[in-house]
């Protein structure tokens, strides 16, 4: 099979950070995978700009060091590197101070795509923001693109949006979510929306209920102090869980347009009801084999941030009444595994008697590992001696269904970084999105930070605390296995 790569128009991108760690890791290896592919034009330019000073060539080696280490997957051909490397340069600039935006100035074109990407703490959105524009640099086609977390409250999120508000429409503002850039997410609305199988039985009269998680196997280590100030609601939840729960309950959009598309995900976050907490169980791993515990990771042993939460969500609209949604996530779990499990209702009647059991057909949608699909059905045991059913799987891997271009299927952000480029909002979240997420998610912190509310520990390489066991269990389900 062979893919379809389509060049994007001219750009001038300024990497904000471009030498800091999401810049080296995701953003530059990244943006060399697609100049490899052929999807840059000849003459795109690259701009790294931070603090510290470097001359180009400098720029160059930290970028051709990054490429070697977080490119391996790709043909690392010296060649294709110093031509990529051709396209970078780097301007010195604190985005408090008032040196080097001249400089950046003079070094961006007319007549391109101008697009900036502010991979650097959000305190520092606003002053980037607004230098932008003092200095003429960006203009009213111009794009930034902003980075998670978005706010750690609907307070500081309000500022945050009020703060880019002042100086660029929202039509320009990309905020990264990247799980929205995964192949299977956007392959969510393709199952959903291209095929008439689903749609129809993607309610509550046919869905018991559907399953999200997001599992670690990485505790927080060297990220303690930071992580210990968001926990897993905030990092995990608040975003990439409420996406995909949004894009797994929304109702279907009239186009693939991105207000279309993010007009219905803000119906549903809207729709969400509050969560009393006997339906949240909030964990913290605890030290194995010579290993730190949460605690210890973090440099509080009386902290009272969750590693690990679970969560039962039920959405107060028509055609999810009564159908809950189970979302978990945690570090230091059994696998590292990520599935939206959607878990249909027995059929009505069993026609093969009480013997044959209960088999409930299950699409299971894998982000991580071994990005795919399976659908459970039930079928006839082979073989004499009567009517026995068993589950089998219909089984789709993505890296096998599309050979070749598996490879393509690799990283979010430079799916992404195109689309900024390209001028496509639909995988960004809106500021309303988030203010609307941030709304529902406050009173279940406000709610246990009043509480006092320690969370429970669990054993690392566990599925997480026994009590998010129990939550499913007093409903009459069990979660499904972490498998890696
Ligand atoms: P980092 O490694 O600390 O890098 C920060 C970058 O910003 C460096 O290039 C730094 O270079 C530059 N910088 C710092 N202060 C500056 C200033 N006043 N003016 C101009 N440049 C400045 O951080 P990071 O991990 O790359 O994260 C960047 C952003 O992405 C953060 O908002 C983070 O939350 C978010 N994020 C990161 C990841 C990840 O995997 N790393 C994932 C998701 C989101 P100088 O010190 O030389 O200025």
């Amino acid at each position: 099979m062979v893919s379809r790569v389509i060049p994007v128009d001219e750009f001038d991108l300024v990497i904000f950070g471009g030498t800091g760690d999401l810049a080296r890791r995701k953003i530059l290896p990244g943006l060399y995978r697609r100049f490899c592919a052929g999807q840059m034009p000849e003459t795109a330019r690259i701009i790294g700009a931070a603090r510290s000073e470097h001359d180009a060539e400098e720029f160059k080696s930290i970028v051709r060091a990054a490429i070697h280490e977080f490119a391996a997957n790709h043909a690392c051909d010296e060649q294709q590197i110093g031509a990529f490397l051709d396209r970078l340069d780097y301007v010195q600039i604190d985005a408090r101070g008032e040196g080097g935006w001249k400089e950046l100035k003079g070094m961006m074109r007319e007549g391109v795509v101008k697009a900036f990407y502010f991979s650097v703490a959000p305190a520092l959105f606003g002053d980037i923001a607004e230098r932008l524009q003092s200095n003429g640099i960006a203009d009213a086609e111009s794009r930034i693109v902003v980075e998670k977390p978005f706010g750690r409250d609907l307070q500081s999120a309000k500022k945050l949006n009020a703060d880019l508000a002042k100086h660029f429409h929202e039509t320009q503002i990309y905020r990264i979510d990247h799980y929205l850039g995964k192949e299977t997410v956007q392959n969510l609305m393709a199952v959903r929306f291209g095929n008439i199988l689903f749609e129809p039985l993607w309610n509550s009269q046919y869905v018991d209920h559907i399953q999200i998680t997001v599992a670690e196997t990485v505790g927080v280590g060297g990220r303690g102090e930071y992580y210990d100030k968001s926990g897993a609601m905030r990092d995990m939840v608040q975003n990439h869980l409420m996406q995909l729960l949004c894009l797994i309950a929304m109702e279907p959009p009239s186009r693939f347009d991105p207000d279309a598309v993010r007009d219905e995900k803000l119906k549903v976050i809207r729709a969400l009801e509050p969560i009393d907490h006997h339906h949240i169980v909030r964990g913290q791993y605890d030290a194995y084999e010579g290993e730190p515990s949460y605690r210890e990771d973090a440099g509080d042993l009386r902290s009272r941030t969750e590693s690990f939460i679970a969560m039962r969500c039920m959405i107060s609209n028509w055609r999810w009444a009564g159908t809950p949604f189970y979302l978990r996530t945690g570090k230091k779990l059994k696998a590292r595994n990520s599935e939206i499990a959607v878990v249909f209702k027995d059929a009505p009647h069993s026609i093969f008697g009480e013997e044959a059991g209960r088999h409930a057909n299950v699409l299971s949608i894998r982000l991580q590992p071994n990005e795919g699909m399976t659908l459970k059905v039930t079928i006839k045991e082979p073989g004499p001696g009567g009517m026995r059913l068993i589950d089998v799987p219909l089984d789709m891997s993505f890296a096998e269904a599309l050979g070749d271009d598996a490879e393509e299927i690799t990283d979010a952000y430079e799916r992404l970084i195109m689309d900024v480029i390209r001028g496509n909002q639909t995988l960004f979240m809106r500021g309303d999105e988030v203010e609307a997420a941030w709304a529902w998610t406050d009173p279940l912190i406000e709610g246990w930070e009043a509480r006092a509310d320690v969370p429970k520990p669990y054993e690392p390489g566990s599925s997480g605390p026994e009590d998010s066991m129990m939550m499913l269990h007093r409903e009459g389900r069990r979660w499904r296995e972490i498998k890696g």
